[in-house]
């Protein structure tokens, strides 16, 4: 989850836009009893052990649902299905006053990734809450997003809140993992979810307080694709008592070193170039004057040079392919017969596995030297920065963040949002939790969640939800 990047939807018209189209909103977090019924459903979801090694996610789904149900959402409106006993998605759907209109989905995921005892201070499937923070697997990525949205629900349904289209929740079972039993089973089996308008995703996105002061309120709109080769050098091999100039291994290292020293050309679609534009507005100085260069879609030159030597901004500025594993040879004293290379690629959103496949083949320039995919691009295209939504995301970003800047983002890594986008719905990850900068531990040791981001990104997704919906 969350962002990895920089930001322009700030064309002109746009802002111009948010501002004339703004209305006052008054939505700001004050501490209230909610507070109280959101942390009893957070520690029920982060003490249910959901990683793989936990064996289900099962349990954890019938709690969220066993809550739905008990404040109202009846059978025909709640469902918790998936391809087999410990894979649970949970689809809860509060009724609008418009049945034909295409409906709004809000996401979040269940399970998490492993977390060892052993090598946490305490036990990561206990919450602790202690100076501000809550602590245990899955407080950050992402049960403060399924608890946020269960409680909103709930909250909806208990004061008739009626939207003005259906608002379906997808709480998924396998987000760390491959989706095979989560957000690409439930689009092939609940069909409607394709037809969705858009969907607005909790596991990604953030607000961060930088070190100027400023606040950045990012908003997920492009992921880039994973897609995996295997290079691999064949030889015939021989007895290492004479050695030949031809081998499978030095073939393989020569063809490395030029895949090292490639690098894909620069591009931009309007997520990223919006991206840089308005990261650019809240970094002063040089990095902020080459920020702006990327931002008016510059493609060459001093300043672009300077921003591809720095990893986290370049990953937004190309396609990336990088050397992850390697295995060669089968005895200490024979020629290897084969040597191959794992490479990861990160496909800028809209180029082809095909065409990441042959940019490899023509850099390698070795015919002996093979190139094939192990593991396949998902397309994904970026998300329309839609004047219908991101005006509201920003309106009340800027009522519970004072002189906030929203900054679209694109992610170098993925999240169920690929699916959703690949099956032709925009997704927007705003989760709208406040962590220091540098703070991000998703997937890390000791976990940990500012105790007030959970209640503040709850009360930001309702008055979200009432902007975009409530009439
Ligand atoms: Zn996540």
């Amino acid at each position: 989850m969350r962002r990895v990047s920089l930001p322009s939807f700030c064309t002109r018209a746009m802002v111009l836009g948010v501002v004339l189209g703004s209305t006052t909103v008054s939505a700001q977090y004050t501490p209230s009893v909610r507070d109280d019924e959101h942390r009893g459903m957070f520690r029920e979801l982060v003490e249910i052990n959901t990683s793989p090694e936990g064996g289900s996610v099962a349990p954890a789904a019938r709690a969220a649902a066993a809550r739905l149900k008990a404040a109202g959402f009846t059978d025909a409106d709640l469902q918790t299905i998936g391809p087999n006993a410990s894979c649970v998605n949970v689809l809860a759907t509060l009724r609008g006053k418009d049945p034909a209109a295409r409906p709004v989905l809000l996401l979040a995921h269940l399970d998490v990734v492993p977390a060892r005892r052993e090598d946490w201070q305490h036990d990561p499937y206990v919450l602790r809450e202690e100076d501000g923070w809550f602590l245990g697997r899955g407080t950050l990525d992402n049960k403060a997003g399924a608890s946020a949205l269960v409680a909103n629900m709930i909250r909806w349904k208990r004061e008739g809140f009626v939207p003005s289209r259906d608002i379906v929740m997808v709480l998924t079972c396998d987000e760390e993992t491959d989706a095979t039993g989560g957000m690409r089973w439930l689009l092939r089996e609940r069909p409607r979810l394709r037809e969705a308008d858009y969907a607005l995703n909790t596991d990604a996105g953030g607000v961060e307080r930088r070190q100027s002061g400023k606040v950045a309120f990012y908003v997920q709109a492009a992921e880039k694709a994973y897609v995996t080769f295997a290079i691999t050098a064949r030889n015939e091999g021989g007895h290492s008592s004479v050695p030949r100039p031809d081998n499978a291994i030095y073939a393989l290292a020569a063809a490395l070193g030029r895949i090292a020293a490639y690098r894909f050309p620069v591009q931009y679609n309007p997520v990223s170039q919006a991206s840089f534009a308005r990261t650019a507005m809240l970094e002063a100085g040089p990095l902020g004057e080459d920020l702006a260069a990327a931002g008016r879609g510059d493609t060459a030159g001093p300043a672009i040079e300077r921003l591809s030597a720095i990893p986290y901004i370049d990953s937004d500025l190309r396609t990336t392919c990088v050397a992850t594993m390697l295995s060669g040879g089968h005895a200490e004293n024979a020629l290897p017969q084969s040597a191959t290379a794992t490479v990861n690629c990160r496909a800028f959103p809209g180029v082809t596995e095909v065409e990441v496949r042959r940019t490899l083949e023509s850099v390698v320039a070795d015919p002996a030297i093979t190139v094939s995919t192990t593991y396949p691009l998902t397309p994904s295209p970026a998300s329309p920065l839609r004047d219908d939504i991101l005006p509201a995301i920003e309106r009340v970003a800027g009522a519970f963040w004072t002189g906030v800047t929203v900054v679209p983002t694109q992610s170098a890594g993925a999240t169920d949002g690929l699916y959703l986008r690949n099956a032709g719905v925009p997704v927007f990850g705003v989760s709208a939790i406040e962590i220091p900068p540098e703070e991000d531990r998703a997937h890390g040791l000791d976990e940990r969640l500012p105790v007030r981001s959970l209640y503040e990104s709850r009360e930001y997704w309702n008055a979200l939800v009432i902007a975009l919906l409530g009439r």
